[in-house]
């Protein structure tokens, strides 16, 4: 057996370096393009608060799907053989979606899904249509969605008329329908197609890439389950993922989620060994008590996020990060995590 000496030693340790380095800076930042299909690791150049301002952006992503980003929100195009598919309608950005589409193609639009009943994702359907004066466009959702909507009486989107259950196709194109994802939203859903070859897949408030999570991880309604949702992203086989916000994702961008949460965790679980819940039985309200002891916990698991993940974006560290703790530590407490 050949025997490692120290240069060799010395060797691996700036390889393995280097590939780190090499993981933190490998996306590609290029200007978007219609007609030029992003490669692997591409994301769209320029700020957040540039691409909010931009009528919109449209960056082409396989022969036949497109990534359009207009003001904060992020939508999928599918160009069918007659007409023309879109996921998502997004609050206020109707008319500026449908320029969106002319820029790509002048093939009708057909069709609208929505991913879930939250109406700044899919409120200005209603204005699309009302702008084609055109009652020929299908309006698709799962079940989940349509009952969300209908239950939580959001009247904004235009009405669910086609019900698609595991798979929708559309033109010869077919997208896999995948309904497990309940940490956001127990509707939300998540739509994968393979086209010209590239793996799509339109997840929406799941990830912010290039960013941290928004504010409780977009307001999750339950965050073990978003934890879940965030591992199951990591086993499902995909190339480029359409995002809510932000830019294009990729797996390193929820890599980086994911161990963002892991940390998270084991910071709580930290907290609760060095706190003492005895020290905050003073007052006669039980409320006192947990307050006082789930500050303690919070404050002292948030310290440690902030060594790991704050220099250099001390801004938003400090507009969500206790907000990201706070609702694992509430949502850990329940199940005794
Ligand atoms: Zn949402």
């Amino acid at each position: 057996m050949k025997m490692i000496n120290s240069s060799n030693i010395l060797l691996m340790a700036a390889v393995l370096l280097l590939s780190t380095n090499a993981l933190a800076t490998e996306f590609i930042y290029k200007p978007a393009s219609t007609t030029e299909i992003a490669v692997n690791l591409q994301k769209v150049e320029g700020g957040h608060l540039e691409r909010f301002k931009k009528p919109f952006e449209v960056q082409r992503l396989s022969k036949n799907i497109y990534w359009v980003s207009v003001a904060n929100y992020n939508l999928t195009v599918l160009v069918g053989e007659t007409g023309v598919l879109l996921i998502d309608a997004p609050i206020h950005t109707g008319k500026r979606v449908l320029k969106a589409i002319k820029v790509i193609t002048d093939k009708p639009l057909r069709a609208i899904v929505y991913s879930h009943a939250h109406a700044d994702h899919v409120g200005d359907s209603s204005v699309i249509l009302k702008e084609l004066g055109d009652k020929n466009i299908d309006i698709y959702a799962t079940d989940e969605v349509r009952d969300a909507l209908i239950s939580h009486n959001v009247t904004l989107p235009a009405p669910v008329t086609k019900i698609i259950s595991d798979k929708l196709v559309f033109e010869g194109h077919t997208f896999d329908v995948y309904k497990n994802f309940d940490g956001h939203t127990s509707d939300n859903t998540v739509f994968l197609i393979e086209d010209g070859g590239r793996k799509i897949l339109h997840a929406i408030d799941l990830i912010h890439p290039d960013q941290l999570e928004f504010r409780s991880f977009s307001n999750v309604e339950d965050a073990i389950a978003y934890k879940n949702d965030i591992d199951y992203l990591l086993l499902m086989d995909w190339d480029v993922m359409v995002t809510g916000h932000s830019n294009l994702g990729y797996k390193e961008d929820v890599k980086f989620v994911q161990e963002y949460i892991r940390d998270i965790q084991g910071y709580i679980h930290q907290g609760h060994s060095k706190a003492d819940f005895s020290v905050h039985l003073k007052s006669d309200t039980p409320f006192a008590w947990y307050a006082g002891y789930s500050d303690e916990v919070i404050d002292f698991a948030t310290n440690l996020l902030a060594e790991k993940y704050r220099e250099g974006r001390e801004e938003e560290f400090d507009i969500v990060a206790k907000s990201h703790v706070e609702v694992l530590f509430w949502a850990m407490l329940a199940r005794a995590l």
